[in-house]
């Protein structure tokens, strides 16, 4: 389980998206083989110790693999989603963006104290939308016992930092 380039062969970059200089990581061709979204699922739900309580997913793409790893993992799925978006009581963390300031939200009944949570999403660039859900997870009492992403672009630093975080974190494809 030490090559996964049969999954990064899947992942095309798309060149200025959604602005120039930007080059996308974009998942879909992944999504579109079936054999490589199962290894996906599977390899991604062998990347840290269990067991978990629970599977937590950043919107919107960490949803997708987050719900298939909970199901291998046989936990629930808990969503970490943009503000506004959940119809119950929530907790909440802002967040720093490049330019200006972000919130990500999860209902506030949604874990039992002192679960163990597998955090998912599939990339990890500067790692700010993990720390703040990790932020977030804890807030809820959660303790965090792992992060996975399919993707991790190690040059931006995200994985170094959650690292640093005290969180075990992990990715299938550089
Ligand atoms: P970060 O907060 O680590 O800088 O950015 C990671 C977040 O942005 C993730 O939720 C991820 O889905 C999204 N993201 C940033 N760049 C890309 C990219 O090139 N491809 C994909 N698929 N997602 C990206």
């Amino acid at each position: 389980m030490t090559d996964n380039a049969d999954i990064a062969a899947l992942i095309r970059t798309i060149p200025d998206f959604p602005k120039p200089g930007i080059q996308f990581r974009d998942i879909t061709t992944l999504l579109l083989d079936a054999k490589g979204l199962a290894a996906t699922v599977e390899r991604l739900a062998a990347l840290h110790p269990g067991p978990f309580d629970m599977v937590a997913g950043i919107e919107a793409r960490g949803f997708i693999f987050g719900a298939a790893v909970a199901q291998a993992l046989g936990t629930g799925l808990v969503l970490i989603r943009k503000d506004g978006k959940l119809p119950g009581r929530t907790v909440a963390v802002d967040y720093a963006l490049e330019y200006g300031e972000d919130r990500i939200e999860m209902h506030e009944d949604a874990l039992v104290p002192g679960c163990r949570v597998l955090l998912i999403d599939d990339l990890i660039a500067t790692g700010g939308t993990a720390l703040a859900a990790i932020r977030l997870l804890r807030k809820a009492g959660a303790e965090v016992g792992g992060a996975a992403f399919v993707i991790d672009l190690p040059d931006l630093g995200g994985a170094a930092k959650i690292a640093a975080d005290g969180v075990p974190v992990a990715a299938l494809v550089p």
